[in-house]
């Protein structure tokens, strides 16, 4: 039988499969992994993504979310403190994408986990793609939400230079606040989690000194990161890494927007379009885009409408996110003396970089 086929399973396709199944289309969802895992992600929920979460139904609190109220910013000696402007969430990503992936399967969405595509072709006016044990799927429309995973066929073009670096930690004290932490190559995030732990998780350049082993080791990259200011040096001085090395994920193109595309295949999330890190607003941006390419998919509309209408409804959000990030990469210490200045600025740049 030929349906919409999703590919991908996380916060992107969960979205697109949960609208689609609610419509009664029955869509097939395909993920690799047999059961979610840990991402690299700074597990920042802003009030678009926490909207999003509940308009399916879910209760972040209910789910063990963290609150988070504050937001510090710090570069060398200098730091920024300001109340958010809205209410936001911590939530380890395993626990997200478990719950949004039980919803696709509650909602009608046909479910295959541990299973992964390795092509995809056009075959008439669907799409024709090839699994990774030898079956082939056919699909009236393909929801492409495999995140920083490119498919043979399909492939996005777009360039990217940072590396993204998780872990999760114990031992440091961050309740109710989010701490952007300047370090050599970029800058990370530091958040608390479920549990007492907390979450630290950086975008780096890779050409920058100390980044290559900061990226194998985790002591190396708290030690990375510490280096960037001394508040770095005062909330991580007794930190204990969960995992034995950081994860990571390379090649990742802040700023791509998927532009125009070809009949039937429906880009969503980091397919769509890749939002600098600095603002936590990819989550938000995987669920509406999601949700949009099911919409547009329910409606008759094709792909480069779909692609269209999104990159006009988040390229504001992405200008202001580039020029931010681009700001505490190369002057952290100004961005951070103009938060400290003005936490209005701060506030009003904070609300303005929500985009899902
Ligand atoms: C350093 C860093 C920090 C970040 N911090 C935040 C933050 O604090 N807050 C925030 O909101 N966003 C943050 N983001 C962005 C956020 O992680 C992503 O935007 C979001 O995960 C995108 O969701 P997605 O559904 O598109 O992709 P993903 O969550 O990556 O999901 C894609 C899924 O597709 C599956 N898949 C891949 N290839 C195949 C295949 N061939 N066949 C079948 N399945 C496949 C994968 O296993 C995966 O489960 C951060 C990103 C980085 C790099």
């Amino acid at each position: 039988m030929s349906r919409p086929v999703i590919l991908g399973a996380g916060p992107a396709g969960c979205a697109a499969a949960i609208a689609l199944a609610r419509a009664g289309r029955r869509p097939l969802l395909l993920e690799r992994e047999a059961r979610p895992a840990e991402k690299v992600c700074g597990e920042f929920l802003a009030a678009d993504a926490a909207a999003a979460i509940a308009a399916l139904g879910l209760d972040l609190p209910a789910l063990g979310a963290v609150p988070i109220a504050r937001g510090v910013m710090a570069a060398g000696h200098r730091r920024a403190a300001m109340d958010l402007p809205f209410a936001a969430w911590g939530l380890p990503r395993a626990t997200l994408d478990a719950t949004l992936l039980a919803l696709a399967r509650e909602s009608g969405a046909e479910v295959r986990a541990g299973t992964a595509a390795t092509g995809a072709g056009r075959l008439g006016d669907g799409w024709r793609l090839r699994l990774a044990d030898g079956e082939v799927l056919d699909a009236t429309q393909l929801v492409l939400a495999t995140g920083k995973h490119e498919l043979r066929g399909a492939r996005r073009g777009a360039r990217g230079g940072a590396i993204g670096v998780k872990l999760p930690l114990r031992g440091v004290g961050v309740d109710g606040t989010i701490v952007l932490l300047a370090c050599a190559g970029g800058y990370a995030g530091l958040q608390p989690r479920p549990g007492g732990e907390a979450n630290l998780c950086a975008a780096l350049d890779p050409r920058a000194p100390g980044v290559a082993a900061a990226a194998r080791d985790g002591r190396a990259f708290l030690a990375h990161v510490m280096a960037g200011s001394s508040l770095a040096e005062c909330l991580l001085r007794d930190a204990v890494p969960l995992l034995p090395r950081p994860l990571t994920v390379a090649g990742v193109p802040y700023g791509f927007v998927a532009r125009g595309g070809l009949p039937g295949m429906f880009r969503a999330g980091d397919q769509a379009a890749v939002i600098p890190s600095f603002c936590g607003d990819g989550v938000a941006m995987a669920l509406g885009s999601g949700r949009r390419a099911a919409e547009a998919i329910l409606a008759g509309r094709d792909a480069p409408a779909h692609h269209a209408a999104w990159a006009g409804r988040i390229g504001g959000a992405m200008r202001l996110a580039g020029l931010l990030g681009g700001l505490v990469t190369r002057a952290p210490g100004l961005l951070v003396a103009g938060a400290a200045l003005s936490p209005g600025l701060a506030a009003w740049a904070a609300r303005r970089t929500r985009s899902g």
